[in-house]
């Protein structure tokens, strides 16, 4: 089986790309291993992933938000935002939701198949063998995009690796009835606290989805001294018990698990091209270094590499994907300075005040 292109991941990047390659009338494969039986959470829609979703023709339904409070648990501050600006979607109806858009737009989707191993051919990428129930098989394609999220192990396979003397972020988040569920406000707590009532640098998030449940997500940063003893899933537990009664949930009844991760950012990742291949989302590490917001940046960088390889198989050359890490970085450049600036702070003597100065900083510099 043949293609001009094959992305591998069916994530917010994967998708981007895909559908930039099939704009261009070129023929594209699609590959995802599926997500389980993952349970609904809800993530931010910033607006500049809004205005991503908007140039691919995806719309689904958003509850919108009208406002962030920004607070330490004792004091906060509330910002109005513009209408439309942020929005909450759940996932994976919005991953879902995003192949079906794929497939609207010509690409060939194939959900529950894994990518296992690069197909090499004199040095050169040209797809991938993937296993699905039935069987293995290989798909073979003149370029490859890698679009398989945090973990990146077919990038990994190809030679992409994280730096890492640059930090990156220990996350988790859980999902929580709440009578709240349809307010219009965001809330980020900065400041953490261990199970042990030490306190911890990095936020919180509650994310409230319109339909009955609000998400909360903790962000570390790997530079928080002890971070390598750092238990997410007891933040985040910590947490929740914390913001109970504010958010009228039970803090011992998550719908679902509790799920960590660690989360590459700030451009940590490379190489991120190579004559036959480009690495776009999370497997670039493209997410805010600061806020972990990554769908924007995967959005971006999907619709960027799908255009720099539509135009390779138009003039059947490879330099265009050549300029891709600089037209990345440009972007990623000016999206992420001030969470660059505050994750090499963050942890350190200063940590928490800087984190809560720079946030504070990002929200008034957003608009
Ligand atoms: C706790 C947490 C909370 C977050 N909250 C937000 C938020 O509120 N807003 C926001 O903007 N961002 C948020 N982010 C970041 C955001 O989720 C990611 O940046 C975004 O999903 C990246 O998209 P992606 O397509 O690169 O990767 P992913 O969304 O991870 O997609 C990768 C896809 O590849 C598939 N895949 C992997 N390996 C293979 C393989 N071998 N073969 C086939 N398929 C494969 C997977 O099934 C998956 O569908 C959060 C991150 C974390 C960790």
């Amino acid at each position: 089986m043949a293609h001009d292109a094959l992305v591998v991941g069916g994530g917010p990047s994967g998708c981007a790309a895909a559908i930039a390659i099939a704009h261009s009338g070129s023929s594209v494969a699609l590959i995802d291993r599926g997500r389980g039986l993952a349970h609904p959470w809800a993530a931010i829609l910033t607006h500049d992933a809004r205005a991503e979703l908007e140039k691919i023709g995806f719309s689904t339904t958003i509850h919108e938000i009208a406002q962030v409070r920004v607070g330490d648990g004792e004091r906060s501050m509330v910002r109005s935002l513009p209408p439309g600006d942020l929005g909450v979607v759940r996932r994976p109806e919005f991953d879902d939701a995003l192949l079906d858009t794929a497939r609207a737009n010509g690409v060939e989707v194939l959900d529950h198949h894994d990518a296992h191993r690069p197909v090499i051919e004199r040095g050169f990428v040209r797809g991938a063998d993937v296993v699905n129930d039935a069987a293995e098989i290989t798909l073979r394609a003149e370029y490859t995009v890698i679009a398989d999220g945090a973990n990146s192990t077919f990038g990994r396979a190809l030679g992409t690796h994280r730096r890492r003397d640059l930090p990156h972020l220990i996350t988790a988040r859980g999902t929580w009835s709440s009578p709240l569920s349809r307010v219009v406000e965001c809330e980020v707590l900065i400041g953490l606290r261990r199970s042990s009532g030490e306190d911890l640098p990095g936020h919180a998030t509650i994310i409230p989805d319109g339909d009955g449940s609000v998400t909360v997500t903790v962000v570390v940063p790997s530079t928080a001294r002890d971070a390598a003893a750092v238990n997410p899933t007891n933040v985040l537990e910590e947490t929740a018990r914390n913001i109970a009664d504010r958010w009228a949930l039970d803090p011992d009844q998550p719908i679902g698990e509790l799920r960590s991760a660690r989360l590459p950012t700030g451009r940590s990742v490379g190489p991120v091209a190579g004559p036959t291949f480009c690495v776009v989302g999370d497997a670039a590490a493209t997410a805010d270094p600061l806020t972990a917001l990554g769908l924007g940046p995967a959005l971006v960088s999907g619709s960027l590499a799908g255009r720099c390889v539509a135009e390779a198989i138009a003039t059947g050359a490879s330099a265009p994907l050549q300029a891709y890490p600089d037209g990345l970085d440009e972007i990623i450049r000016r999206r992420n300075r001030w969470g660059s600036m505050a994750l090499n702070l963050a942890g350190r003597e200063v940590g928490n005040r800087a984190l809560r100065a720079t946030l504070r900083l990002a929200a008034s510099a957003r608009r």
